[in-house]
């Protein structure tokens, strides 16, 4: 963790969750209340079409609410688009861009997320720009150049510790139930805070760094208690309350 930084703790649900699934966010809303769930900022991505209704369960209690994406503009004719505006409005404070499943299945680039990643800025969220390795890039060795490349090509220039947070997620991780080691991701997390203090100096000095890829309650203390670990983002394991409070439960 980065000294006098508190840790974030996201739950990315993906295309998952009905009004029933809002249940599990009552439920990490009373164990927020109750004091029960540590220091870390929990943060809940839902769908879009529950952040509304979310955004009115958890009111008044020290748990966000994000999107999984926005898109570039503000408004208009762009069919099926949500912009960050939008999702602002409906109670969200931060918003997940550049998601491997993003990058992959609609082809998005760094610019694109670099776009996003503005929008969201100037809509007043946080955004939580990911990067990360394919296995292929991995095997090769490539890990570090891929993921300077990507935050060069998507972080915004306006960036700053306070208004945007990083996630290194290896695509090979998300959904597999492998991870990388300690020492990997110790590698990959200094290497981007190094970056990070080059491209931005003082300015980005405490930006938190997550990691995500198949986190678990069994792994969480393996893998979130590096240096320069700042926090997770979780993506099946965020779908149950208890798993993701099991999580969050590493920084207590
Ligand atoms: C993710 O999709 O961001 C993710 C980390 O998924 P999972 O935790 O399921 O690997």
């Amino acid at each position: 963790m980065t000294p006098g930084v508190r840790p974030l703790v996201a739950g990315n649900w993906k295309m998952n969750g009905l009004s029933g699934s809002l249940a599990e966010i009552d439920a990490i809303r009373q164990a927020v209340d109750a004091g029960e769930s540590g220091p870390a900022e929990l943060l809940i991505c839902p769908p879009a079409t529950l952040i509304a209704q979310a955004a009115f369960r958890i009111k008044g209690a020290d748990l966000r609410l994000g999107g999984q994406d926005c898109y570039t503009e503000v408004s208009g004719a762009f069919t099926g688009d949500i912009s960050a505006a939008m999702l602002k409005d409906a109670g969200a404070t931060y918003v997940i861009v550049g998601h491997s499943e993003r990058r992959t299945y609609h082809h998005e680039t760094d610019e694109t997320v670099r776009a996003k990643a503005e929008a969201a800025l100037k809509a007043g969220l946080t955004p939580i720009v990911c990067v990360g390795e394919t296995h292929a890039e991995r095997e090769g060795g490539e890990q570090a150049a891929v993921v300077v490349r990507q935050l060069r090509g998507s972080l915004p220039p306006e960036a700053t510790s306070e208004t945007v947070v990083v996630a290194y997620e290896p695509i090979w991780a998300i959904g597999t139930g492998l991870t990388p080691t300690r020492k990997d991701i110790a590698a990959v997390h200094n290497g981007i805070r190094a970056l990070i203090a080059e491209m931005y100096g003082a300015q980005c000095a405490k930006i938190r760094l997550l990691y995500g890829g198949s986190v678990k309650p069994s792994n969480c203390n393996e893998l979130l208690t590096l240096d320069n670990v700042d926090g997770a983002l979780i993506g099946g394991a965020s779908l149950k309350a208890t798993e993701f409070l099991a999580i969050a439960a590493a920084y207590r």
